[in-house]
């Protein structure tokens, strides 16, 4: 096959893949941005969209990015790649550090780290027929370069993602949902990519594509060793696409630790909450995680970016506030026992010990649509198959 390289052919470039060393590395990473309240205005307050965020990321895992819209995960994801500047921090990538690239060297290095977004329609020129689309970029990094090599690569891409090269005449517009996001998952395959940030990859499709456009991007990481940075709300598909998890709210990390940790004991109040939100699918379910009559009543909006809370910035909605957490701003932090499964909790071990204490919220979601489309979605996942043959 002629189209991306097949993970046991890749020749890891220097620095990456080697045994312990991450692909991706964010120190102290901070973006504020200014807002006015018309064109002519002084700049007034300061949203702090990310604050102060260190991560990391292996080569081949999937490091999921969780939290309630606006906690400033989408910016973190466009951050990590450098489609915008960091009022503050830096990014590194296979130990090479972004900010320091002139424009032509970071052209170059983009062919290594690619996004997906949210909505496949809009992210697509619609002027464009798929072949113009996918052979864009494989032109402009001399990936293919006559027409022969570029019409046998594109239609190579397509059978790659599951469509046929006969789509490469049509145009955006002539495709379903879940058709274009695997036209824009070609797309970032193109150019043989190390890194893909997926920014809510998912979220605008119907439940019963999600399932089968995530098995494509698992089969792909497989295949071809890629590393994903998988920004999503939905803790079902985050639970099954992603390595480890990071927690995000109010643009600071709160939590980070393996996908088992997280989902299973999570140690910030503010995950635990996250995770009760969502509908069980039965009784048994519910008490399969820990939940069956207590649950963390997450209450109140987000608060203002511009102006979070003094202290632990979760406290005006914490149920187990307390004096200290009001002055006192919590520490990313592990222990011993939870080795690289940390959390910004002043009482991370109380509350860890406490589960089956905690306040009682109602059992089981109001909503009977959305539970029924989590438990097919589920099902979809477990049994590997189209959302569609799965009895609802
Ligand atoms: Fe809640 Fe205090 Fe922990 Fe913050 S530090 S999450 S307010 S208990």
């Amino acid at each position: 096959m002629t189209g991306p390289r097949d993970v046991a052919a890749v020749t890891a470039p220097e620095g990456a893949g080697a045994a312990g060393l991450p692909l991706l590395r964010a120190e102290g990473l901070v973006r504020h941005f200014a807002v006015r309240r018309h064109l002519f205005s002084r700049a007034g307050a300061v949203v702090r969209a990310v604050d102060g965020v260190d991560l990391t990321v292996m080569p081949g895992e999937t490091l999921g990015i969780v939290g309630e819209s606006g906690c400033g995960k989408s910016t973190l994801g466009r951050l990590l790649l450098r489609l915008i500047e960091p009022t503050a921090g830096r990014v590194f990538f296979q130990g090479e550090d972004l900010g320091l690239l002139d424009a032509s060297a970071l052209r170059a290095r983009r062919r290594s780290l690619q996004i997906i977004f949210q909505d496949p329609y809009s992210s697509l020129n619609p002027t464009m027929t798929v072949a113009s689309i996918l052979a864009e970029p494989l032109r402009l990094h001399g990936l293919a370069q006559s027409g022969a090599a570029v019409h046998a690569r594109v239609a190579d891409l397509l059978r790659t993602v599951g469509l046929s090269p006969d789509h490469a005449r049509r145009y955006p517009h002539e495709f379903s949902g879940g058709q274009r996001q695997r036209i824009g998952i070609a797309r970032a395959l193109a150019v043989e990519p190390r890194l893909i940030v997926c920014d809510e990859a998912v979220s605008a499709l119907d439940v019963s594509v999600q399932a089968q456009v995530i098995n494509l991007m698992m089969d792909l990481q497989r295949r071809f060793g890629l590393a994903y940075v998988f920004i999503a709300h939905d803790l079902a598909v985050v639970r099954h696409i992603a390595t480890r998890v990071a927690v995000m709210y109010l643009g600071r990390i709160v939590e980070i630790g393996d996908k088992e940790a997280i989902f299973g004991n999570s140690r910030h109040p503010y995950t635990r909450a996250l995770l009760d939100a969502v509908p069980r699918s039965s009784p048994q379910a519910s008490a399969s995680a820990g939940g069956a009559v207590r649950r963390v009543l997450l209450e109140g909006d987000v608060p203002n970016p511009s102006a979070p809370p003094s202290g632990c910035r979760f406290h005006t909605r914490c149920p187990y506030v307390q004096d200290r957490c009001r002055v006192e701003e919590p520490v990313l932090a592990s222990t011993a026992a939870t080795g690289d499964h940390r959390a910004a909790c002043h009482f991370a071990e109380e509350i860890a010990r406490s589960r089956g204490t905690l306040p009682v919220a109602p059992q089981e979601p109001d909503d009977p649509v959305l539970a029924s489309r989590l438990l097919r979605l589920q099902r979809a996942f477990v049994q590997d198959v189209s959302f569609n043959e799965v009895p609802p």
